[in-house]
């Protein structure tokens, strides 16, 4: 209900901050699908409505057609791979899944292991492969460590054409990390197919843009995990995604300590210091894994992390409320109401050597 909730708040300050009601504005086509655990808004703008409607029907199937195959705990395709792995067969899947895996395997690398969509059986023992929150007691510390020591990795697949085995039985896909972002790229790849030219897709805050609001960019707000409202706007030119990684939504509460569903593929455990990330883009498959990693990779770590995995425009919070971004963040954030809420610090990201990664 709290991310439903939370969904729609920033449904609204897109709205919001979007549209200036005019009486001669182009028409805006509106429609949400309920997927990924959150409800995504589709927005056409300036198209007649028969060809706007027709074409937000179509990617709200597309949306239902990926959150059902690429599912990590419900029956479907991706659920098929896990069964098959655990048993040490292969499996076949449609090309669309084998593609994600493989920029699943890139992304992975680059990442240094922090973004490991392989480690479905810690996100499992956490108790995340449910609808509502986990309640309760703490997984045991034995069966976190066992799998922790198992290591799975999505460079343990084998994917062949779109045949998909794993060399380690302990691997357990879940896409949750950038399933968001892939689908959302897919959509936006639809709509432009359609000839949809003016839209935006934001699933709670995760948006691709394609071209404007008219005159004027997409604007979009970057929410604060800690009060209700935003820290920021962004103007988002054509073409261009925003994702963020949140830890305060979907957390297990314990003992009066919350356990965020972002996970250290090195720990077990739950990521602690950082509350939010956020990427600016022009992919959403990227960015929304990046956006994980950098969680995973901690307030010390992650300007390494985002060099390794090419993004330099990064917004980053931390558990004490501190804001730090990236130069090139920082010159397009914009305040909502008059003033920035804290100060914001520029942090430069290190030049390091981009680790050499592929995705076959
Ligand atoms: P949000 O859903 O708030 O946008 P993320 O994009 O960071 O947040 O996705 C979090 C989800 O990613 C978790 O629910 C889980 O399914 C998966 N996940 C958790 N830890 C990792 C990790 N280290 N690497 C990849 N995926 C992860
Ligand atoms: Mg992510």
């Amino acid at each position: 209900m709290k991310r439903l909730a939370l969904a729609l708040c920033a449904a609204l300050a897109l709205g919001a901050l979007g549209a200036i009601a005019a009486s001669r504005e182009p028409p805006e086509l509106r429609e949400t699908v309920y997927v990924f655990g959150t409800l995504i808004e589709i927005v056409i703008r300036g198209e007649n409505e028969a060809k706007a409607r027709s074409a937000a029907v179509a990617v709200g199937d597309l949306l239902q057609e990926l959150h059902s195959d690429w599912h990590a705990w419900r029956p479907g395709q991706l659920g098929d791979v896990n069964a098959a792995i655990a048993k040490g067969d292969l499996a076949k899947v449609d090309d669309r899944l084998a593609a994600v895996l493989r920029e699943g395997r890139l992304l992975g690398c680059e990442s240094g292991g922090l973004f490991e969509p392989a480690i479905g059986g810690l996100v499992g023992l956490w108790g995340f492969h449910a609808d509502t929150p986990p309640e309760g007691a703490l997984p045991d510390t034995r069966d976190l460590a066992d799998l922790v020591r198992a290591r799975p990795q999505i460079a343990d697949l084998i994917i062949d054409d779109t045949s998909v085995s794993s060399r380690n039985p302990a691997v357990q896909l879940d896409l949750g990390g950038f399933a968001k972002g892939a689908a959302l790229d897919l959509a936006a790849e639809q709509l432009r197919a359609n000839g949809i030219q003016d839209a935006v897709l934001n699933a709670g805050g995760d948006v691709n843009v394609l071209g404007r609001h008219g005159g004027r960019a997409w604007r979009v707000a970057i929410r604060d995990p800690f009060v209700w409202g935003a820290v920021a706007a962004v103007s988002l030119a054509p073409g261009e995604v925003l994702y963020t990684s949140g830890n305060y939504e979907r957390y297990f509460e314990h003992g009066g300590a919350r356990f965020a569903h972002i996970i250290d593929p090195l720990t077990g455990k739950p990521v602690q210091d950082i509350v939010s990330v956020t990427v600016l883009g022009r992919n959403g498959t990227r960015a929304d894994a990046a956006a994980t990693a950098l969680s995973v990779a901690g307030p010390e770590a992650w300007p390494a992390t985002a060099r390794a995995m090419g993004t330099d425009t990064v917004l980053v919070i931390d558990r004490h409320g501190r804001i730090m971004a990236t130069p090139a963040m920082r010159d397009r954030l914009e305040p909502i109401a008059g003033d920035f809420p804290t100060q914001i610090e520029t942090v430069t990201l290190p030049d390091i050597e981009q680790p050499e990664c592929s995705r076959g």
